[in-house]
Order: C-alpha cells, then structure tokens, then sequence
C-alpha cells in the first residue's frame, strides 16, 4: 500500500509535477471506450497503466514494469557521457537474495535504483488507484516490501545503496550517485 508516511529521501531537492498523463486524453479514453479493449482508466493509475483483467495482461504488465524507464535511460547515458564505467541490470548475489539494480558499479559496490514514482509509492506520487484497489493495493505493497529487503539485504552484504525517485531532476540523480562514488573511494 502507498502509505504516506515515508519520507522524502532527498528533502532538498527540486520537486516536479508528476507526469501522470493528460486529463484530456483519461477523458477521452473514458468516453469512447477505447477500441482496444482496454477498460477505461480512472482516478489516480497513470496514464497508459491499465488493470489487469487476466494471466495474459499480468504477464504483459511485468513486462512493461521491467522495461527501461525514461528516467533511467537518462542518467545512465549522462553518467556514461562523463566517463563513469557501470554495470547495468547486473544481478547481485547478496547472501540472503538476488537483487537486480538499475545501474551498479562492482568494484565500489554501489546499487543504484531508480524507482517509478507509481510502482515504488513515492510519496508524493504514489496514491492509491481507486479503480480495483484489491488488485493495486497488495501488488504495491509487495513492491515496497521487496525494495526494502533488497536494501537491508545488500546494505548488509556492505554495499552502499542509492534510490532515486524518477520525479527527480537528472542533474538530482546524478549528484547522488556521484556523492555516493566520492564517499566509497577504495
Ligand atoms: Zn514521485
């Protein structure tokens, strides 16, 4: 569940809208009935996630959860541009579980997550839909808890970990994943 309690990780830094779609376009959607078959989206699920209605649409939703994101396209082509070496979609093999973060350097063990603001519960985003919260809620739920094992699980093994909201500016992004690098200097 997306509570509101967690905090803001990164409380100085400048916030964005989110990027949620265009009501115009939900509006649309919701009359026309969408040709596509896909039912009509309301209230707070972004734009262009839709609830699943069977095996074959859930499947098809893990598979757009995994695809690279905007956000994180972004900082790694940045960081790649100022000569940063890292591993990308590397699995870690912690002693308790396999964690896949979104960019890793091995030498200075250093994960990097960037986390959708819907999938992750940001909270600033990450409101609870309001169409089949019975199928949301625990799915969140169990992304939230799942984030916070892998965390304790490599922070654990001594890596460092950096979690990045994908509302946060790519110039945000960057300066953490480079404070981290500066303060795990072998
Ligand atoms: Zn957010």
């Amino acid at each position: 569940m997306c509570g509101g309690q967690r905090v803001p990780r990164w409380p100085n830094s400048r916030r964005l809208r989110p990027n949620l779609g265009h009501s115009s376009e939900m509006a649309n959607r919701r009359t026309s009935g969408e040709s596509s078959g896909r039912p009509a989206v309301q209230g707070s699920v972004p734009a262009g996630i839709v609830t699943p209605t069977s095996a074959g649409r859930s499947r098809n939703m893990q598979a757009i959860r995994r695809t690279n994101t905007k956000p994180e396209v972004q900082l790694r082509s940045a960081l790649h541009r100022e000569g940063f070496r890292f591993r990308k979609d590397l699995v870690v093999r912690t002693s308790t579980r396999r964690v896949r973060p979104d960019i890793v350097f091995t030498a200075r063990k250093i994960a990097v997550f960037v986390d959708g603001c819907f999938w992750h519960c940001c909270p600033e985003h990450g409101r609870q839909p309001s169409v089949n919260s019975g199928y949301w809620s625990p799915k969140l739920a169990r992304n939230v808890e799942r984030d916070r094992l892998a965390d304790a699980a490599l922070t654990h093994d001594g890596w460092a970990v950096v979690r990045i909201w994908e509302h946060e500016p790519l110039e945000t992004a960057i300066r953490l994943v480079k404070k981290a690098l500066e303060s795990r200097v072998a």
